[in-house]
């Protein structure tokens, strides 16, 4: 983008924030005008396009309702029982999050939005950070999953893999990315990471910028790295790619630009061959300016570990958007992971809101059915208020419950900016009480800090409820890292005992009750071998995730998945006390 571009984008935002109430009455009114004579909306508001009517009538749904007339559409029916614009294709949503991907219809209006929306949230972050375009290269990990091909002939694939298969974005590539298109396209995500290391690695001095779609992906890279530094090293001397990779574009790409280079090689070398990868990624490529990656969210976890490898380097957590619609941007780049709040765009779908009450709030009696409660409209949320998000989009989704829970942190000009909270559905119940996403990382938050002072860190997590004996308990899978290569065997069981209180002592009330009155078994800490979180990543994307948009789920449900981690288990670990 160039200068004058960017700050022509940043008018736009302006612009599009100053009037986002009328904004958003147009996007509706076009989306019910368009779209009103469809067999589904038919149903509604017969024929009829006022916002009250749509209000009223058209009912506050979720995927499930709404997969028959998608189902129909890939089947081959035409896609105007569901809206007037022609659907060129799907994305699907990395499902790894709610169970089961979702295919969402594209149209040539949502790939305008997407490539509008590009412009929009990388404005802010040139501000901040200058024209990284012009400066140099982005050593961004990307992961292409194959297309499905629907019955009705249509390809289905995720958002990232449809970004990489845009014209546009091949040509850009070469430019501006420091991984070839068979990287990013390479069947094998082991041997496409490692080639992009590799390229990353060689082009180093050019790379600007690091990144992926999400923080566990970085850190994913990190790691890989850890265990492949030296062989990543004697390729670059050498100026050959290693046998093990036999993907022929992966070989093919290499064969053009490596050579062998055995300063760059011994650089390398010298950086990696430390005792602590404290700052690594920054001595590593010491012009980045940032790491572009989503921080927010379950990926907030991810956070502590990765500034421990870019020491200093601001972790930049650009927008927030999901298969099904496109949502926010974050206008302050600069600010922590912890307080990053997304600025919504008003022109890019018509946005309401279920307030969400506090689930642990002995005050309210009953909890209100979506039908009963009115649904806020993007400009009228308040500040400090936790919504659920609902969008209607220009593609076929009408009053659609995203199942993220947002807080309203303020407003940039008229639009509201939101924090992520969590993701509405994952939630542990043993029994009638709640424990949301939020609940346990707080819990787990106040029992790790524990192991911090004796040398440990908590690297990855996961849950389950187990209720194969009664009554049922918690489970939580926990990885843990000794710092400076001290080996986790070393860890005093006393101290993961205690961990399994804390978490208990740390978790809401109404668990506290049940866990006294017996309708809740004590929490159980499984510690697993290093790499099992790599090894349930390599499960989910196996299965057709793609690497990308790979999000660990907060809470096991596969069965399969499940065994992955119970395979790995080294130590278990129970609360031996009731909670005070
Ligand atoms: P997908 O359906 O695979 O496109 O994933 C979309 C989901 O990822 C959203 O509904 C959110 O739950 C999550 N997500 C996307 N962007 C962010 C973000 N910036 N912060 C937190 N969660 C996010």
């Amino acid at each position: 983008m160039a200068t004058n571009e960017y700050e022509g984008v940043l008018k736009k935002i302006e612009e599009l924030t100053t009037n986002a109430g009328q904004i958003q009455d147009e996007v509706l009114g076009e989306i019910l005008s368009r779209n009103a004579g469809t067999e589904y909306l038919r149903g509604f508001l017969h024929g009829q396009t006022e916002k009250q009517l749509f209000k009223k009538n058209v009912p506050i749904v979720t995927y499930e309702d709404l997969k028959p007339y998608i189902d129909r559409i890939a089947n081959g029916e035409t896609s105007d029982i569901l809206l007037a614009e022609p659907i060129t294709a799907f994305f699907l949503s990395s499902g790894t999050s709610g169970g089961q991907p979702k295919m969402t219809p594209v149209t040539a209006q949502v790939t305008k939005n997407c490539e509008l929306f590009r412009r929009l949230y990388e404005s802010p972050v040139i501000k901040h950070f200058g024209d990284i375009n012009q400066a140099g290269k982005r050593m961004e990990l990307m992961f292409a999953r194959p297309e499905i091909e629907t019955p009705s002939g249509l390809k289905a694939a995720s958002v990232s893999t449809s970004i990489y298969n845009e014209s546009n974005f091949r040509t850009i590539l070469p430019k501006l990315y420091t991984s070839p298109i068979e990287t990013i396209f390479c069947p094998d995500p082991n041997q496409g990471l490692y080639c992009q290391l590799l390229f990353g690695l060689i082009q180093r001095d050019e790379v600007v910028t690091v990144g992926s779609l999400f923080a566990s992906t970085v850190l994913r890279g990190v790691k890989f790295l850890e265990n492949h530094w030296q062989e990543l090293c004697y390729d670059i001397k050498t100026g050959r790619l290693s046998d093990w990779i036999t993907d022929l574009g992966c070989r093919n790409a290499a064969s053009l630009v490596m050579k062998p280079n055995p300063e760059q090689a011994d650089l390398i070398e010298n950086i990696c061959n430390c005792k602590s990868w404290e700052g690594i990624i920054r001595k590593l490529w010491p012009k980045a300016r940032y790491i572009g990656c989503v921080c927010t969210g379950v990926m907030r976890q991810y956070t502590a570990e990765l500034e421990f490898y870019c020491r200093g380097l601001p972790l930049v957590s650009a927008f927030y958007a999901c298969s099904e619609a496109i949502c926010g941007i974050n206008l302050e780049p600069l600010c922590k992971p912890c307080d990053v709040s997304y600025t919504f765009l008003p022109n890019m779908a018509y946005f309401e809101f279920i307030p969400v009450e506090n689930e642990h709030d002995e005050s309210i009696e009953m909890k209100r059915n979506d039908e009963d409660t009115e649904l806020v409209d993007l400009v009228n949320v308040k500040a400090g208020q936790c919504y659920e998000l609902v969008v209607t989009t220009c593609a076929g989704l009408y009053r659609y419950k995203v199942g993220d829970v947002l807080m309203v942190s303020g407003f940039y000009n008229n639009a509201p900016q939101f924090q992520f909270v969590e993701r509405k559905n994952v939630i542990l119940s043993v029994d009638q009480e709640k424990t949301s996403e939020t609940d346990l990382s707080k819990a787990v938050t106040e029992a790790k800090a524990l192991l911090d002072p004796l040398g440990f860190i908590l690297t990855e997590y996961t849950s389950y409820v187990d209720t194969s004996s009664a009554p049922g308990h918690y489970v939580l899978f926990w990885e843990i890292k000794g710092k400076e290569g001290k080996h986790c065997k070393g860890l005093d069981p006393k101290i993961m005992v205690e961990c399994c209180s804390k978490m208990e002592e740390s978790l809401h009330y109404t668990y506290k009750i049940y866990r006294k009155r017996n309708i809740i078994a004590a929490v159980e800490i499984r510690v697993v071998k290093q790499g099992s979180f790599e090894a349930l990543m390599d499960y989910y994307v196996s299965k057709g995730t793609s690497l990308s948009q790979y999000k660990k789920p907060s809470c096991i449900k596969s069965e399969e998945a499940l065994k992955i981690l119970d395979s790995r288990v080294i130590g278990k670990y129970f609360s031996p006390k009731l909670p005070l």
